[in-house]
């Protein structure tokens, strides 16, 4: 089939949205005690009103990939149409202007797992999976921290052993986003433990509904269970459904994580928040105080900061190039930035925030200010984060390492 120009394709991709969404109302302009008062880090559904949501966002996926927009930059034998980044940018900000299911199910699953699928499955696990994902049939989660292995990923213990044509599964991951509304995970198992630990690892496609596998839901300090431990007991897994070569396991993780980056990034922090913010400091009187003005400056300028620092990760993501340590940097500001937000609110509203009054816009930031530590841990934590920008890009000497000899380590036992 013959490229359509950019012009062409984002006429038929409007002609699409027009005909099967509805344009979004104009910003309706924030009016201090009005609406909801709602503010949060993580989305705190009850599971059975998060399942509905996740079964809108996949009939949305569904409808636009067989329009021919669910994987515009993807290879044709997947139902892809093999068209450059600057069309799926393009479909991007149209779609932006329309009312559709919030998409964030499938945040892991396509922005971390189906890369991951396409670079290192086998053709059978490719053909079984890709265009499902995309066309929004099966959802996918990210199996990689256990209890005794995060930042230090490659200690993990969960244990693949080899069986015939299949592989068996035992052992207990930890954290894993979405695990109770997906279909298939990404795990990374032990399947050579007398090798040094980076090196005998290897990557699966585990079936989430497979006999063996317990899913269990963590409860956070916002109150919501966004996140699952997930137990697996003698869990069989074909061989085709293996991702690279055996105890080639770490070079598969570090392509999703590679991926996990680009899809976390983004934002300088806080950003979507502060017109309610400058709004509550008038609400309160506080706005020619001039310690209160002095510290939401700083909050703006350190938001725009981190949304320059961005724009060069996503101009080399446009480029076609991986961003390095600049998404480890915009993590690092946009998290920072948020705990910055957060102290800035705790701050104005004092007891307000841990004494439900009842009184609109107060309260309800609690959600908010407890769910940003998360964002310091997810997706590599701030010092993990600090590590690489410390050696990347300030050309400090390589952190010691967990494993190391380093006599520091040797003082920390
Ligand atoms: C919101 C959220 C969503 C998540 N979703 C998923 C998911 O879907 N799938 C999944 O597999 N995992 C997920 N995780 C887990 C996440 O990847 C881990 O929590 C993270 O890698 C940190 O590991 P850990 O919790 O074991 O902490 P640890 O690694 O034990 O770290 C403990 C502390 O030590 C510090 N530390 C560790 N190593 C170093 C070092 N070398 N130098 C300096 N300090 C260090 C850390 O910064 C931290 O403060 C999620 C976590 C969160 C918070």
């Amino acid at each position: 089939m013959s490229q359509p120009t950019l012009e062409q394709f984002q006429s038929e991709a409007l002609a699409f949205l027009e005909a099967n969404a509805s344009r979004k109302e104009a910003e309706k302009k924030f009016v201090w005690g009005e609406g909801s008062d709602k503010v949060a880090m993580f989305e705190e559904k009850e599971r059975d009103k998060e399942q509905i949501d996740v079964d809108l966002a996949c009939a949305w996926r569904r409808k636009k990939f067989d329009a021919g927009f669910g994987y515009i930059t993807g290879p044709e034998s997947y139902g892809g149409r093999a068209l450059p980044g600057a069309y799926q940018r393009a479909y991007d900000s149209l779609e932006s202007k329309f009312d559709i299911p919030s998409q964030s199910c499938f945040t892991i699953g396509l922005g971390m797992v189906a890369p991951t699928i396409l670079a290192h499955g086998s053709d059978t696990a490719r053909d079984l999976y890709m265009r499902k994902m995309y066309r929004g049939d099966i959802v996918g989660c990210q199996l990689f921290s256990e209890p005794g292995a995060g930042s230090d990923l490659a200690g993990l213990t969960t244990k693949a052993e080899r069986d015939g044509d299949e592989w068996v599964i035992t052992g207990q991951k930890v954290w894993t986003s979405g695990a109770h509304y997906s279909q298939i995970g990404e795990i990374i198992a032990r399947t050579d433990p007398s090798l040094p630990k980076h090196k005998g690892l290897t990557g699966f496609i585990v079936d989430m509904n497979a006999p063996g596998v317990e899913i269990r839901p963590l409860r956070q300090m916002t109150g919501g269970a966004s996140f699952n431990e997930v137990f697996f007991t003698e869990v069989r897994v074909r061989d085709d459904h293996r991702l690279g070569d055996v105890n080639n396991g770490w070079n598969v993780a570090l392509t999703t994580l590679m991926n996990e980056r680009a899809a976390i990034g983004g934002g300088g922090g806080g950003g979507g928040f502060f017109t309610r913010v400058i709004e509550m400091v008038k609400h309160y009187g506080l706005d020619s105080d001039p310690v209160v003005r002095d510290e939401l400056a700083k909050i703006i300028i350190h938001n725009k900061v981190a949304g320059y620092n961005n724009q060069r990760a996503l101009d080399k993501i446009k480029s076609g190039q991986m961003p390095g340590p600049e998404m480890s940097m915009a993590k690092l500001a946009g998290t920072n930035n948020m705990i910055r937000l957060g102290n800035f609110v705790s701050m104005v509203l004092g007891p307000k925030l841990v004494a439900d009054s009842g009184e609109w816009g107060t309260y309800a930031w609690n959600q908010l200010i407890l769910g940003t530590p998360g964002g310091r841990i997810a997706g590599g934590s701030d010092e993990v984060m600090r590590n690489i920008v410390g050696e990347r890009v300030l050309g400090l000497p390589k952190d010691a390492g967990i494993d190391s000899k380093s006599p520091f380590n040797e003082l920390k036992k």
